[in-house]
């Protein structure tokens, strides 16, 4: 299956991937923690991306493109994938569509996960991960357990200002997104209010998991 979660930042989509993982069966493809990946390693892509995120701006669609375009071409995504955080604007979901037609396939759901702009500053601002497995926490909404609250970390871009330009820049070029997919029947609307087990319950009956 070839599913794309959108959602403004802090909407829960890291944390809803990682539940509906191994129902898929998929790789998932996280924009955001590649190029995080990128910046740590230093690498001339990471140094490009970096001047971006730590302003809560949109990579270029070029770069992002490539990269994407690169990573669903490998053989494990052959079968499907689980796209978090891409596309995010009109020329990403543009590009996505012409190179999967190229090899003949299609998207088959669109899951956007609605979560109003209030509670978006505190979801972001709290947010923490474990460096060790990834996992994603809350400081209120799911604080890490004793033994790994020692060593999780704050994403550099997690701060109320960079949280809200990101927000703005969802408003502005990846809400388009909804009338781009909303005609082809594919769009499935989520709300994304709620304890985490209810949300995945309710991608679980959406995506008919
Ligand atoms: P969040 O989880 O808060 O939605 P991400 O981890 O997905 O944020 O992305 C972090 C940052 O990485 C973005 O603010 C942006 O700078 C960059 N980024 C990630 N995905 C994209 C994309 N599809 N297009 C452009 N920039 C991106
Ligand atoms: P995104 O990938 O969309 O940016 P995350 O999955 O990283 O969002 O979630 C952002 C923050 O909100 C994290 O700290 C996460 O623990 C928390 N969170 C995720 N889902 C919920 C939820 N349903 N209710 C409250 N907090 C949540």
């Amino acid at each position: 299956m070839r599913v794309i979660f959108v959602g403004p930042p802090g909407a829960g989509k890291g944390t809803q991937a990682a539940r509906l993982l191994e129902r898929l069966g998929t790789p998932h493809i996280s924009t955001g923690d590649m190029f995080r990946a990128a910046v740590k390693a230093g690498t001339p892509l990471g140094q490009e991306a970096e001047r971006y995120m730590k302003l809560g701006q949109l990579v270029p669609d070029a770069v992002t493109i490539g990269l994407v375009r690169e990573r669903i071409a490998q053989p494990d995504c052959a079968g499907g994938f689980l796209l978090d955080g891409f596309p995010r604007t009109t020329p990403q979901a543009e590009a996505l569509e012409a190179a999967l037609q190229a090899d003949g396939v299609a998207i088959d759901a669109v899951a956007v996960l609605d979560v109003p702009d209030d509670l978006i500053v505190e979801r972001i601002t709290g947010r923490r991960t474990d460096p060790e497995t990834g996992r994603i926490y809350h400081l209120r909404f799911d604080p890490p357990p004793a033994d790994v609250a020692g060593r999780v970390v704050q994403r550099k871009d997690d701060t109320e200002e960079a949280c809200r330009t990101r927000l703005a820049l969802y408003h502005e070029q990846t809400a388009p997104l909804v009338p781009f997919y909303g005609d082809s029947g594919r769009m499935k609307r989520v709300d994304g209010v709620g304890t985490p087990d209810e949300v995945t319950a309710r991608l679980l009956a959406t995506l008919g998991l």
